[in-house]
């Protein structure tokens, strides 16, 4: 019944101390179920349910499933999943706000025939390409329909036609009466109802003409009692006609007065990747990423594989901050609230992603043949409560192959022929030289041991110019660990051209690593800071240390690096 939606679900006035409660606060965060939800919704995500949360109101989630074409319940159980990764629920006040525009079916039903009855809408029977030239552009107004002075009587019977399934797909529209010569487009009699012969998810065959999304979402936003219906800002020309049409459907009584308002504030654009569900759909269906949760994909699901945070993603809204222009935010701005997220918090640990042997040439003499020294460091630095992780150090080393020169330049501090440097967590070793293979390619790096120099005694204070991470060949755990360069070669894909063209043509890269035994137990999605490289995340996915894989993602280097 209407009583149903005049004192709709979302109807404060209802609830006991309803003055109080009918000041709160209410928006919503409206996704169509046609895809992944991507970082752009997270932004509006965080400014619907912050802002909700701020001032003690209540964000609905509404799934806007008025286009039976596109939608599929996969789509459906992603968005909720994504909505409540990033920290906010639907739940408040008792209340659970979670709706399906397509439940509002029946009342859109008849606020459209309250239109026709009341004059301010009509059926028109033009073609597709009539509609079109009729329609006219910003240079000059569009032409009145003959269409439109029918009768309501004639117009309610027709409409009812076309509800009952008498007319064929696109013989018909539903159009509001407003002004074919308004210098707003939106207000040419724009469509409310087309006819479609289409399977809906939720309401099965029952309809075969489908509201507009234009006639919809203010209706829904209506029957929710939303005081702040929040888009992005292509919809400002469309506020006129969401302002229209809420005014009669009030004057008429099918909805509560005052109606909802509508504010825009600029979508997230975001460099060297694309926003867009239809966009990231292709790169899915088309293969040229390994489906939406890639990790190089700026979907929830693809960067919440990829290791970000609620936590960084929440801090990255704070500061792009919300605006009234459209501008394009840098990468870099992600990295580096995900940077800031993750160092207070995040385990360090010692990884070697591109491994050459180390041989510490002098350490049976000095040390007994095949010893193995226990070494230990902090889990975190700062946080000494929070334990250490022990390995070993031996005659056996892993290090990385760049931290090796035969010939090093000025400022190289790191291994290479007389030079001294310490094993972090460690000893300090002197590096006497390396064995290449005939191809020329390094095998082998030698060095002796100053056995007096170990981290944590008191000989560990000599001075070193370098410090190297490293990992023993003792304990040392293989490890897969995944490389990802930004999606895109260029920061604003797609601009004019085929995105596509665009695409970073070796953007993931898996390298064998070793790294310290202390990660062989690491849980899916942990978080770690590998010394000097950056931070890394247990792959959600394909991580099983109880089947002997490691695999570790990398999140973001340690610093900003890319020069773009
Ligand atoms: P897409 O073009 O990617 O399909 P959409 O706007 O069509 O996005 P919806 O599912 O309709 O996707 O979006 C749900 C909500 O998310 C809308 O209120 C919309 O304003 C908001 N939103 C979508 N993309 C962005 C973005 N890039 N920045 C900010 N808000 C966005
Ligand atoms: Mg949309
Ligand atoms: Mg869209």
């Amino acid at each position: 019944s209407s009583r149903r939606w005049g004192g709709g679900p979302g109807d404060a006035r209802h609830h006991a101390g309803g003055e109080l409660d009918w000041a709160r606060i209410r928006t919503r965060f409206p996704p169509e179920p046609n895809g992944y939800l991507h970082i752009g919704h997270a932004k509006s995500i965080s400014v619907n349910f912050g802002l909700a949360r701020d001032y003690q109101g209540a964000c609905h989630l509404r799934l806007d499933d008025t286009n039976p074409d596109r939608e599929d319940l996969e789509y459906v159980e992603s968005i909720k999943d994504a909505v409540q990764w990033l920290g906010y629920d639907w739940e408040a006040g008792g209340a659970r706000h979670l709706y399906q525009a397509s439940d509002y079916f029946d009342f859109m039903y008849r606020a459209a025939e309250y239109l026709i009855e009341a004059g301010l809408a009509y059926v028109d029977e033009q073609s597709a390409e009539q509609l079109r030239t009729h329609r006219g552009d910003f240079t000059r107004p569009g032409l009145d329909s003959p269409f439109r002075n029918r009768s309501a009587a004639e117009n309610l019977h027709r409409f009812r036609e076309m509800r009952d399934g008498k007319l064929p797909e696109g013989a018909a529209i539903l159009r509001a009466r407003i002004d074919m010569a308004s210098p707003n487009i939106n207000l040419r009699d724009p469509a409310l109802y087309r006819i479609k012969y289409a399977h809906h998810h939720n309401t099965g065959n029952k309809w075969c003409i489908y509201p507009m999304y234009t006639f919809a979402h203010p209706i829904e936003d209506a029957l929710e009692n939303i005081t702040h219906s929040i888009a992005t800002l292509e919809f400002e020309d469309q506020r006129p006609f969401y302002d229209w049409l809420l005014s009669h459907l009030a004057r008429g009584g099918l909805i509560n007065s005052p109606p909802p308002r509508q504010y825009e504030f600029a979508r997230l654009n975001l460099t060297y990747v694309v926003t867009s569900k239809r966009k990231l759909k292709q790169l899915v269906d088309e293969g040229h990423v390994d489906g939406w949760d890639d990790p190089r994909m700026p979907t929830i699901v693809g960067l919440r594989r990829r290791g970000c945070t609620p936590g960084a993603l929440q801090l990255f809204a704070e500061r792009i901050g919300v605006s009234k222009a459209d501008s394009w935010i840098d990468y870099s701005v992600l990295e580096g609230a995900l940077r800031d997220d993750l160092e207070p918090t995040a385990t360090r640990a010692m990884a070697v992603l591109d491994p050459v042997r180390l041989v510490i040439s002098n350490w049976d003499d000095v040390m007994g043949a095949g010893h193995l020294e226990s070494c230990s460091a902090w889990l975190h630095p700062r946080a000494p409560e929070r334990g250490e992780r022990k390995f070993f150090f031996g005659r056996d080393l892993w290090v990385e192959r760049a931290d090796y020169s035969d010939s090093p330049s000025p400022g190289f501090f790191r291994l290479a022929p007389g030079n001294i440097v310490r094993l972090k967590s460690g000893y300090v070793v002197r590096c006497t030289g390396a064995v290449r293979t005939g191809a020329g390619e390094l095998a082998e790096i030698h060095a002796e041991v100053l056995p007096e120099t170990k981290s944590g005694t008191p000989g560990a204070a000599v001075k070193v110019k370098g410090t190297i991470t490293w990992v023993s060949a003792a304990d040392g755990v293989q490890a897969e660990v995944r490389l990802y360069e930004r999606l895109f070669t260029v920061p604003q894909p797609g601009g004019g051209h085929d995105s596509l063209d665009e695409l970073h043509p070796a953007s993931a890269r898996r390298v064998r690593a070793y790294v310290e035994p202390s990660l062989g137990q690491a849980a899916p999605e942990q978080h770690f800071q590998f010394e000097r490289l950056g931070y890394f995340v247990a792959d959600r996915v394909d991580h099983a240390p109880g089947h002997g894989k490691l695999v570790f993602n990398r999140i973001t280097s340690l610093k900003e690096t890319f020069t773009g």
